[in-house]
């Protein structure tokens, strides 16, 4: 049997899939109190138990050009540039603010600008922005931190890319979807192959470690046919790794989607065919099948941290680097520092109100109680690590799991009679099949989740 057989059971996929967390974050961000108190962040980061946890920084850049009709993103779209100054001045002065809350000779071991289109920046505003960051946080040297970027090719030329890697990213992460034209036009995202080849090529000769491509399926007018030709393009340009995200329709909370004709949307049975399709395609080109929606060729550090045990998951996905402190900057940006969990106002309004009266951005958040700890802990470890052994939860927490967890391992007998899962007397172990649908799983331990929430989910599957 292949790998692809293993992986892909539409059976069980059809039974299991639901609406349910990606766990980015646990508890999720619908946890977040607005009645959230910013002392509990301060006091979060400025707990000296903490010196010996790396630093991990993300920047929200908001700003995009032309809207892609699926994008559920926390997005502006605009076409005057100038919009990015006294935000990009806004984010300058949070990078201050935030340093004086944190022992800063913390190294920053990851780093990641998302959006929205980070360069929609100019790449002196770039500049000046990975300037302040490096004047109050201490970056490691070229290559020992994990620091990445998202790239829009349609807005990125060589040179664009050359001045990223001089700024020290050494991880692009490419937004592609879909190379076919009558896609890219229903989509509102007109993208020719050129200017993705371009972009990786420059890639390549800068020293970028990684590259990571990211497509989506389930938009207007795919099929397998159309889709095939997608992948064998985009194998041919191996990329390092490769995220295919199933498309989320759901135009009541993203009203832009509602400009695709949703007649065009491939129906449930091709939607099944085209996911099946990904995992022959990229498994029989040698690509590992990581977990939820992400592939990595086998000598990629994802790949082998899996392998090692030593995955992790945070707000951008899988990661190599032990669990950080998360410093989020920009509008609508999450951190998790500690116990805590804080994200920023989402409007620029809002955002740029709080920081130009200098204080923190902060709207919401969560401080985790003991259980919460030991759930995301759970969560975590089956998503990276595919499973988990009681004897390390007993030891961190002190509690015998089995009995501590017995109606949640009563609830995962049905995974185990269809082949998910497996359990023993001192582990749970994820089985091939199990592992598309890991975050169903990881659904079983999650407090919080009743079905009015599942609603404000995408689909698993
Ligand atoms: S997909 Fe990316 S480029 Fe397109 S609207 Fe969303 S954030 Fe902007």
């Amino acid at each position: 049997m292949s790998d692809a057989d293993l992986l892909f059971r539409p059976d069980l996929l059809a039974k299991y899939g639901a609406n349910g967390p990606r766990y980015t974050s646990y508890p999720t961000a619908l946890q977040f109190r607005d009645d959230f108190d910013p002392a509990d962040y301060r006091r979060a980061a400025a707990d000296p138990g903490a010196s010996e946890t790396d630093l991990s920084l993300y920047f929200h850049i908001p700003f995009c050009d032309t809207v892609c009709f699926y994008c559920g993103c926390n997005k502006v779209i605009t076409k005057n540039r100038g919009r990015a100054k006294p935000y990009l001045q806004q984010m300058i002065r949070e990078v201050a603010l935030q340093a004086r809350l944190f022992d800063t000779k913390r190294p920053v071991s990851q780093l990641h600008w998302g959006g929205g289109t980070p360069t929609f920046l100019s790449l002196d505003e770039m500049s000046a922005l990975m300037a302040a960051t490096r004047e109050h946080f201490t970056l490691l040297p070229d290559d020992e931190g994990e620091y990445s970027i998202e790239i829009d090719p349609r807005e990125a030329t060589a040179q664009t890319v050359a001045h990223l890697r001089s700024l020290g990213f050494n991880r692009l992460s490419l937004g592609v979807q879909d190379f076919d034209p009558v896609v890219q036009k229903a989509v509102n995202r007109i993208q020719p192959l050129e200017l993705t080849v371009d972009v990786m090529n420059a890639a390549r000769a800068n020293g970028f470690e990684s590259i990571s491509v990211d497509l989506i399926y389930g938009l207007p007018h795919q099929n397998v046919s159309t889709f095939r030709r997608t992948l064998e393009t985009m194998l041919l340009l191996a990329p390092d790794r490769i995220s295919v995200f199933g498309y989320a329709h759901m135009p009541h909370l993203f009203k832009m989607q509602r400009q695709m004709d949703e007649t065009t949307l491939p129906p449930p049975a091709q939607r099944m065919a085209l996911l099946q399709l990904v995992i022959e395609q990229l498994t029989d080109a040698g690509y590992v099948y990581i977990g939820m929606d992400h592939f990595a060729l086998p000598t990629d550090e994802l790949a082998r941290a899996q392998v090692q045990r030593t995955l992790h998951r945070n707000f951008q996905g899988y990661s190599t680097r032990a669990d950080c402190d998360l410093i989020g900057f920009g509008a609508s940006a999450i951190g998790k520092v500690g116990d805590v969990y804080a994200q920023n106002a989402k409007d620029l309004t809002g955002y740029g109100a709080a920081i130009d009266a200098g204080e923190l951005a902060i709207r919401k958040g969560v401080r985790l109680t003991a259980d919460d700890r030991l759930r995301r802990d759970i969560i975590t470890e089956l998503m990276c690590n595919l499973e988990l052994r009681y004897d390390e939860f007993e030891a961190a927490y002190g509690v015998r799991f089995p009995a501590a967890f017995a109606p949640e391992l009563e609830r995962l007998r049905e995974f185990e009679r269809d082949g998910l899962v497996a359990r023993s007397a001192d582990r749970l172990e994820v089985l091939p099949a199990g592992r598309m649908l890991v975050r169903n799983i990881a659904m079983v331990f999650d407090r919080y989740l009743g079905a009015q929430q599942r609603e404000s989910f995408s689909r698993t599957i």
